[in-house]
C-alpha cells in the first residue's frame, strides 16, 4: 500500500466510534443510511455550502476544505468562525486579514459528551494550524437539535490521540484486515448493524452446536 495515500478526516470520528465500522467503511467499502445518519445529513445541509458569513464579531466560513501534510488528513470543516485579532495568523482569502480560526463540527442530536467527535474536531484544528502557521486553543461541536455547543479545547492529550489515531487508521489500511464485532449499546445506533450482524456467533463449532441444539428440542 502506498505510504503516501491520504485519509479522510471523518476516520478519525469512526476509528474512536468502532474501530470495525471504520475498517467496514473503508476497507470494504460499505454504507448503509439509518435515521440517525439521514436526520444528520439532512441537518447539515445548511451548513455544506461553502460561503463566509459577515457577522457583527466575526465571519463565518462554511465547508471550508483543510489538509494536514504531515497527518496525510484532508476534509472540510462544517464551520470555522474568524474572530479578527493583531495576534492571529494572516488567512490568505480574507482580505489578507489577521484572525484566530475557531472550528465547529455540526452534529445531529442533543448536547452530550462524544470523545470522537471531540478528535475529529482536534483534527481540524490541527490541519488549520499547519495550513495558516497558527495555534488554535479550543473550537466546539454544535447540537443542531438542542441548539448548544459544547466547546472542546485542544490539549496536548487530545493532540496526542489524534496522532496515535492517524497511526492506527493507516496501520488498519496497510493490514487490509477488518477487526471482529465486538457487541456494544453503539451498536443499535450504528447504521452498518445489518452488514456488521455484531451478534453473530464468533466460533463456527459454537454455532453448529447450537443450531445442532435447537433441533434436538423440536
Ligand atoms: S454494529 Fe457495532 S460492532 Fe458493528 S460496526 Fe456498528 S458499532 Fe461496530
Amino acid at each position: 500500500m502506498d505510504d503516501n495515500l491520504t485519509t479522510p478526516l471523518s476516520y478519525i470520528s469512526q476509528y474512536n466510534y468502532c474501530k470495525r465500522r471504520a475498517a467496514l467503511l473503508m476497507i470494504e467499502r460499505l454504507w448503509d443510511e439509518n435515521s440517525y445518519t439521514a436526520m444528520g445529513r439532512n441537518e447539515h445541509d445548511h451548513v455544506h455550502t461553502p460561503a463566509a458569513d459577515h457577522k457583527s464579531d466575526c465571519i463565518v466560513v462554511t465547508d471550508m476544505p483543510v489538509f494536514s501534510g504531515k497527518m496525510l488528513l484532508f476534509g472540510k470543516c462544517d464551520a470555522v468562525e474568524m474572530y479578527e485579532d493583531e495576534n492571529g495568523c494572516v488567512i490568505s482569502f480574507l482580505d489578507n486579514k489577521k484572525f484566530i480560526p475557531y472550528p465547529i463540527e455540526y452534529k445531529h442530536g442533543v448536547l452530550r459528551n462524544e470523545t470522537e467527535y471531540e478528535l475529529q474536531l482536534c483534527a481540524q484544528a490541527m490541519c488549520i494550524e499547519e495550513m495558516f502557521d497558527c495555534h488554535i486553543d479550543k473550537g466546539a461541536v454544535f447540537y443542531i437539535t438542542s441548539h448548544r455547543r459544547r466547546e472542546v479545547f485542544f490539549d496536548e492529550e487530545k493532540r496526542k490521540a489524534v496522532y496515535e489515531t492517524v497511526k492506527q487508521l493507516r496501520s488498519l489500511l496497510n493490514s487490509q484486515t477488518v477487526p471482529q464485532a465486538e457487541y456494544s449499546s453503539k451498536c443499535k445506533k450504528c447504521s452498518l448493524n445489518n452488514l456488521c450482524m455484531p451478534n453473530l456467533e464468533k466460533s463456527a463449532k459454537k454455532y453448529i452446536t447450537m443450531i445442532h441444539g435447537s433441533f434436538k428440542e423440536e
